[in-house]
């Protein structure tokens, strides 16, 4: 069986093709997605997930988080005295999700396909293939993510043809995408973005807009209270998307401070993130050739696009409502999960063609007169080219007497090489030439998988150098690989028990972390409790102490969350339920030129 995945940086989600439609995968909670967080206990068994996040606070050294911002690079991860890469790391996650699914499907699940952001590099590509095996999945293949929104919206539509902006804003990226539909070939005509802009931002501004309120500086405050804040402002953020108004809340120094917060005053305190969003928007509308009329949807995808606010800029800029499809968390699933049926030949499902572009410029490094330790980037194949490509550059030398040129490969679209990616080097011999004589050719051909290969010729055809440039993790042998796996079977994921347990125990000994006296003493009493349950797996006994637990943790959780929350606040009339003011945000966008 084949299965969609989509592997986040937060979040994982899979996704299956059947009785004509996606149909996202639960996993163990019943919930759609799971973290991407990867623990190991002391027996030794991975832990992935909801439980694993819970061991974030309480085992930090034991625990991972946000692995894939690193796929591809040498970065690795310390648990229990071995150092995990992002990619073994990422293999349990998958493992993890491939075991959900043959739960739930009944049957075992070989084949995936994988969505990756459309800016994944060489090496990052090839690190997720390499999780993938690891897995013991055979990926069919990696979809972009913007093409699998796009195909997911698609599917909805009877249109032959149509242009997408796919916006996808999570927590700490924003990726911009212009997809061209045509009758069954879906094609990433540009991607662009911010790699440091997402929903943290406007947690960080809601911080902020509370310290400036109380004449204090966020900075100054203890790293504890920082950490506090933030997670109270990301609660408010959140609470802004369902109703009209909240309040800020928060004990410091023993002395009560709040600030009541609404949409108005959000988007006040991120004026600047919206500029940021809008250049994201028309940076890769420039690339594609596109205005704002030329695009037909706007598909949202990523947590930060539960925001209204998020809605109703991208509204205004483009004067049509985005469409979400289900919930922006889970778009890019439904179309990787849409793609495997494709690739399972499911009847019901119209067959798509899926194009990929090259997302970043590849090019040489090349002689600088001016700086001569400095090299600069001479384009050859320049970002955006749709897949497989294949384009020439000429160069000669610059001394006389030369024997050879290098050439330096680099990945990236900074004029100075040293801000970009170098990929490896290249030579050719040129005889004795004197300077400006050679006359080279160096043909760069990029292919569907990302694999890069330079061919370099000089101008009579006698000296000929070709080299394939590939990431170090493509570069595993049959042999290397098959011992990683054997070495990674002893990592069992865990499937001991029921995972509500699981994650009731380690939401448990989180909080006992947090708390202090008697609390903490209490906290312990109910852990050991359940654990005398769960040993005897006495059924009734067990069903009757999750509920009181999950009560009691609640009513910790709150208690640190809000710190000593002051009841009145909660009854201020403010508080009062519905949807945002539409009126007011109709007035403060129009008064911004887009
Ligand atoms: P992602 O990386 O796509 O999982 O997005 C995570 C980001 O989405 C975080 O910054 C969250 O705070 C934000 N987010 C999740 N749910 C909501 C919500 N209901 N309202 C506003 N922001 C949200």
């Amino acid at each position: 069986m084949i299965i969609g995945i989509d592997l986040g940086t937060t979040n994982s989600l899979a996704c299956v093709y059947r009785n004509g439609k996606a149909e996202l995968i639960p996993n163990g909670l019943g919930g759609y997605l799971t973290p991407s967080v990867v623990s190991l206990d002391e027996s030794g068994e991975v832990l992935v997930g909801a439980v694993a996040r819970e061991r974030l606070v309480s085992n930090p050294a034991d625990t991972a988080a946000s692995f894939k911002r690193f796929m591809g690079s040498k970065k690795t991860f310390p648990l229990r005295q071995r150092e995990f890469t992002p990619q073994e790391l990422s293999a349990f996650v998958l493992r993890q999700l491939k075991q959900d699914a043959e739960r739930y499907l009944g049957g075992e699940v070989t084949e995936a396909v994988i969505s990756v952001p459309a800016y994944f590099n060489n090496n990052q590509r090839a690190a997720t293939l390499e999780a993938g095996r690891i897995a013991g999945l055979h990926v069919e293949r990696l979809v972009n993510e913007p093409s699998a929104a796009a195909l997911a919206s698609s599917m909805l539509s009877d249109e032959d043809e149509q242009s997408y902006l796919v916006f996808d804003f999570g927590g700490g990226t924003l990726d911009v995408s212009v997809v061209d539909c045509f009758q069954n070939i879906i094609e990433i005509v540009a991607v662009s973005g911010d790699n440091h802009l997402g929903g943290n931002d406007f947690d960080e501004r809601i911080a902020a807009f509370f310290c400036k309120s109380h004449q204090m500086d966020l900075d100054a405050l203890p790293p504890q209270k920082q950490a506090v804040l933030r997670r109270l402002s990301e609660k408010a953020k959140r609470e802004l998307s369902e109703k009209e108004s909240t309040f800020l809340h928060m004990n410091i120094d023993g002395e009560d401070k709040a600030v009541i917060l609404n949409n108005e005053i959000l988007i006040g305190c991120c004026t600047d993130l919206f500029d940021r969003m809008e250049r994201a928007v028309v940076h890769a509308l420039r690339d594609s050739g596109c205005t704002v009329d030329d695009i037909d949807v706007i598909v949202m995808a990523g947590g930060s696009c539960k925001m209204p606010v998020v809605a109703y800029f991208l509204e205004k800029l483009f004067g049509k409502k985005p469409v979400m499809i289900g919930s922006p968390d889970e778009v890019v699933a439904q179309g990787a999960g849409i793609y495997a049926g494709i690739k399972a030949r499911d009847e019901e499902i119209r067959d798509v063609l899926l194009t990929d572009i090259c997302p970043f410029t590849l090019g040489v490094g090349s002689y600088n007169p001016n700086d001569r330790g400095r090299n600069i980037m001479t384009p050859v194949i320049e970002r955006n080219s749709v897949l497989p490509v294949a384009k020439t550059e000429y160069f000669t030398n610059v001394h006389d007497k030369q024997k050879e040129i290098e050439f330096p490969i680099y990945q990236g679209e900074s004029f100075d090489c040293s801000e970009n990616l170098c990929l490896g080097r290249i030579a050719i011999a040129i005889g004795q030439a004197m300077a400006g004589e050679a006359r080279v050719s160096v043909t760069f051909s990029y292919d569907i998988n990302g694999i890069l290969v330079v061919d370099v010729v000089d101008d009579k055809g006698t000296n000929r150098a070709q080299q394939v440039f590939m990431s170090e993790g493509a570069n595993l042998t049959e042999e290397e690989m098959r011992q990683k796996i054997e070495e990674l079977k002893k990592y069992r994921i865990s499937s001991n028990g029921d995972e509500r347990d699981r994650l009731l125990l380690a939401r448990g000994k989180r909080i006992y972390q947090e708390l202090i006296g008697s609390d903490r003493e209490n906290v312990a009493a109910a852990l050991r409790e359940f654990e005398a349950v769960l040993a005897v797996n006495n059924r009734r006994a067990i069903h009757v102490m999750r509920q009181r637990l999950a009560e009691l943790f609640g009513v910790y959780e709150e208690f640190l969350n809000e710190e000593f929350l002051n009841e009145e606040f909660l009854n201020e009339e403010f508080l009062n339920e519905g949807f945002m003011d539409k009126e007011f945000l109709d007035k403060e966008f129009l008064d911004k030129e887009f």
